[in-house]
């Protein structure tokens, strides 16, 4: 068993775990990041970035060359039923020049932050290894195992960040309850098609009409991405009347993509099924150990709101580790000045994710009778431009600590 020493031990390669891990090599700090997967070629990642999540790439000089890896941009997000737009909220009122939603692949992202990381002499990758335990020491967590391509291995660290998403291994290790709150009425079925995109720039829609609501979006490259919903937990009943009855109801929502559906999806295992649930672990922090992105908290796909909140907690966590290192006070107290500047913040968007939910997928007669005149009354209230931007940048401003950087 070889042993490895750093500075801080991150659990996770997604774009919390690199984004703190550019931050911190940026600061002078050791990272080691272990990683479960070989290759970032997982299909069903998040794929749209929210303007607070695009900035922030951008103060890191990261935005311009991920995108330059494949993306779509989108200006509006519509929901729509019956052929109505009851809300359209177009991107094109933010100030310039992050006035958009940003379809990427998140490999391109992921990629990016990677090569950027791989610059530094003090960083180190372990692809393929998955974190088996926690090393204790004094009281407190000083490293991780790790099972890899090379077997099992050591990292100690003066600090551990849990950043291995919903379902966090490091959290479950650290004896932390995930929190999970099923507070959302729908799951998701995705699958993607082979569309190339409009000529003029094209939306992000959920369209409803008398059967489940339907999400679509243009996904880099040259792919429609839809997302059928259906009652939580409600899968068995769906599976059970077949694939032909799922592409059915799909193809009658968005009809101009039938054909296409009838052709490419041929069998229920051509559709990945999303658990869709919230989370919040009780407690962000341990002696050694910060939990930061989905394995501290966990969001739906609806909102686009996952990975905005990632990067902003990766960014939140730089200036905090750091004095907790300097200084050589890791203890839960010392890190939990993160949990004080974000939990807040969190909460009012996991608040914000479920009434988005209930307002644009519930069924019903009376939901459906009200919606649009609801939709049509917000667009036209203050309130608009206030819920706009709470959407595309969260609670509070996040800024770059780029006064720490001493590389
Ligand atoms: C289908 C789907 C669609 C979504 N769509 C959107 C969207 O459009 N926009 C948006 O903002 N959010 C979306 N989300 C949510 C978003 O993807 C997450 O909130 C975001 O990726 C969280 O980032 P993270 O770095 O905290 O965790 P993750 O992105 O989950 O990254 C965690 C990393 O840890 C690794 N890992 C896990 N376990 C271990 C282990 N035991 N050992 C080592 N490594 C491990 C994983 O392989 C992974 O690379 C979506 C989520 C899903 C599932």
């Amino acid at each position: 068993m070889a042993d490895d020493r750093t500075d801080c031990c991150i659990v996770g390669a997604g774009p919390a775990g690199l984004v703190l891990a550019l931050l911190l090599l940026r600061s002078g700090v050791r990272v080691t990041v272990l990683e479960r997967a070989r290759s970032f070629d997982r299909e069903y990642r998040g794929e749209i970035l929210q303007p607070g999540g695009l900035a922030l790439l951008d103060e890191l000089d990261v935005l311009a060359g991920a995108r330059a890896r494949g993306a779509y941009e989108h200006r509006r997000f519509r929901l729509v039923e019956g052929g109505r737009t009851l809300l359209d909220i177009d991107y094109r009122r933010l100030p310039a020049p992050y006035n958009f939603l940003l379809s990427i692949p998140q490999r391109h992202v992921l990629e990016e932050l990677l090569d950027r990381c791989r610059a530094f002499d003090g960083f180190s990758y372990l692809a393929g290894t998955r974190i088996s335990e926690l090393v204790h020491h004094a009281g407190r967590i000083a490293g991780v195992v790790g099972d890899g391509p090379d077997g099992r291995r050591t990292v100690l660290a003066r600090c551990v960040v849990g950043a291995d998403g919903r379902y966090s291994k490091t959290r479950t290790l650290a004896g932390i309850p995930a929190g999970r709150l099923d507070v959302f009425a729908q799951d998701v079925l995705w699958f993607k098609l082979p569309v190339p995109p409009p000529r003029s720039s094209p939306d992000v829609r959920i369209v409803r009409w008398s059967g489940s609501p339907v999400l679509a979006y243009h996904s880099w490259p040259d792919r429609v991405q839809l997302g059928w919903t259906l009652p939580h937990r409600g899968y068995p009943a769906v599976a059970a009347r077949g694939v032909g009855y799922v592409t059915g109801q799909i193809g009658r929502a968005v009809p101009e993509y039938a054909d296409q559906i009838h052709e490419h999806v041929r069998a229920l295992s051509d559709l990945t099924l999303l658990d869709v649930f919230a989370g919040c672990a009780r407690r962000w922090a341990a002696d050694g150990l910060l939990l930061i992105g989905d394995s501290a908290h966990t969001h739906s796909p609806i909102g686009a709101q996952g990975i905005n909140l990632a990067v902003q907690d990766a960014v939140v966590a730089h200036p905090v580790l750091l004095a907790a290192l300097r200084s050589g006070d890791v203890s839960a107290p010392r890190l939990d000045r993160f949990t004080g500047q974000r939990r807040r913040s969190v909460e009012r968007v996991l608040r914000l994710q479920v009434m988005q939910s209930r307002a644009m997928l519930s069924a019903g007669r009376l939901a459906t009778a009200v919606r649009p005149r609801v939709a049509k009354l917000l667009s036209h209230t203050p309130l608009y431009p206030k819920v706009l931007h709470r959407i595309a940048y969260g609670d509070r401003p996040v800024r770059v600590a780029a006064d720490l950087f001493t590389a």
